[in-house]
């Protein structure tokens, strides 16, 4: 079986921003790729990661290839495959560059040759698809090392790096300068924040490209009140019988009509949440760094320290038994609920923790659509955060956010206007404040809301993510 394999692509037709953005827009951004197109003469764009599921660059990758495709470009995607021990080497580090030990094994020469050696076989399948002049988007540090080769082949070649750290520590130097030899050779990369950028590459060949959210898919898609309501009451996350005639069906991305058919497992103590009730909802990963035992607590404060009308707290994620690939998520999740035990049952009757159904990603998607768009507040109170898509997905759908002023939610919550950013993550009393203050004050939890939609309208939409890559890929044809 080959490593390298295509990952097919719908074409989405750019027509769809028309109403969000204006045709002016639109049709800027279909000149860009005309000018694109005409550059290329002929030539491929191709994006090449190890995932075509999973994770926020494969989601991110569906949606723009599709409206890349639908502008005209020839845009394609490939993953590359490889031993167990490659991405254990590669998972290593991804830490590394985030600031973390991972397994914390070495990076040395050994390590250089399983990686090497791995993406030189992938090479040797890349080579028959890639002709010279093409342009190749190598994805994070999996496929990093391919780039001497396709280099040497004749392509024109690009690293976008989705993660970094806030602060350089002695393992981000690790995770560099394993990368070094293979990437000191390329001329352009691309970063989702200016302090990620390695002082290495400060030279002017990196340019910052923010994440994007796909207003059209079944995360983001518009869904009206009795829908919500409808997939909420179906998953279990609220009481009542379903609202007559369910419409809780959503179009997948292929255009086939889809239908929440699963549950969500949910621990709690006394009853659903109801319809009426406000909600705080935080949906992440079980992961340490998104502490949803710190929302836990800060929600406790809340219930106890501040008169607060009746609140609940949903803490949602994907469900632990199912899935394969998070190791620490079964023991952040047990350690959660240990925490929830030990609160007074005055708290634990409004706490709700949700493992959402995975089976299905699309069904999953609009699962957390319809939590995020039911939510009175969003939290996002993680210790560390690369860009936090949560966030950008919560303020789209106008909901005042409550986020740590950590990573990418800094470049996407201006403080008391778009949202509110937490200082210090683990100061749990400012936490529970800020709850109090918002919940309490609706005109200031729409004025938030307000602000937060039209941030992500004019910054965080796959077109600007578009435009910009444009722009970048023309500058490297050019050079
Ligand atoms: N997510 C999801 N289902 C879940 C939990 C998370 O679809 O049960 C999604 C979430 O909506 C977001 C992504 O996973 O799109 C997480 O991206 P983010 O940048 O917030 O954090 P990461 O998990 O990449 O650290």
């Amino acid at each position: 079986m080959p490593l390298v394999q295509e990952v097919p692509a719908q074409v989405r037709s750019l027509e769809r921003f028309v109403p969000l953005l204006g045709q002016t827009a639109v049709d800027e951004a279909r000149a860009l790729a005309q000018g694109l197109h005409e550059r290329l003469a002929g030539g491929v764009i191709w994006n090449v990661n190890s995932t075509a599921v999973g994770g926020g660059v494969a989601e991110m990758l569906h949606s723009l290839l599709g409206y890349a495709r639908g502008a005209g470009l020839d845009v394609r995607w490939l993953t590359i495959g490889g031993a167990p021990e490659f991405f254990r080497i590669t998972k290593r580090l991804h830490h590394a560059l985030h600031g973390e030990h991972g397994d914390g094994s070495a990076l040395d020469e050994a390590a250089h040759h399983v990686y090497a050696k791995t993406l030189s076989r992938n090479a040797v399948e890349l080579r028959e698809l890639v002709r010279p002049g093409d342009v190749v988007l190598l994805h994070d540090p999996q496929p990093a090392g391919l780039a001497p080769m396709l280099l040497a082949a004749g392509a024109r070649v690009l690293w976008r790096c989705h993660i970094g750290a806030d602060e350089t520590n002695e393992e981000v130097e690790l995770g560099w300068r394993f990368l070094a030899r293979y990437l000191d050779g390329v001329g352009c990369m691309i970063f989702s924040r200016q302090r990620y950028v390695p002082a290495r590459y400060r030279d002017g060949r990196a340019s910052i490209v923010q994440p994007s959210i796909d207003a059209f898919s079944a995360k983001n898609i518009e869904l009206d009140e009795h829908t919500v309501r409808s997939i909420l009451v179906h998953v279990g996350i609220l009481e009542g019988p379903p609202p007559p005639s369910p419409r809780y069906a959503f179009v997948r991305s292929d255009g086939t009509p889809g239908r929440v058919e699963r549950s969500a497992d949910i621990l709690r103590l006394g009853r659903a949440s109801a319809w009426e009730t406000p909600l705080v909802v935080q949906v992440s990963r079980w992961d340490p760094l998104k502490d949803m035992l710190g929302v836990l607590r800060g929600f406790s404060i809340l219930v106890q320290n501040h008169a607060a009308p009746t609140v609940d707290l949903v803490l949602a994620g994907p469900n632990v038994r199912a899935v394969a690939d998070d190791p620490e998520g079964p023991a952040v999740f047990e350690a959660v609920y240990r925490a929830f035990l030990e609160q007074p049952p005055a708290i634990r009757t409004h706490v709700h923790l949700a493992m959402l159904p995975t089976a299905d990603v699309e069904e999953n998607a609009v699962i957390v659509n319809a939590l995020q768009r039911h939510a009175t507040i969003v939290a996002q109170k993680s210790l560390h955060e690369g860009f936090g898509l949560t966030v950008t997905e919560a303020m789209w759908k106008a909901r005042p956010v409550i986020a740590s002023a950590v990573g990418g939610i800094q470049d996407q919550i201006e403080d008391g206007v778009s949202g509110v950013l937490l200082r210090d993550p683990t100061d749990l009393d400012t936490f529970a404040g800020e709850l109090h203050r918002v919940l309490a004050d609706r005109a200031l939890a729409e004025r938030l809301g307000a602000a937060a939609r039209a941030r992500v309208r004019e910054r965080f939409l796959g077109i600007r993510h578009l435009v910009q890559y444009g722009a970048i890929i023309e500058r490297l044809l050019v050079a």
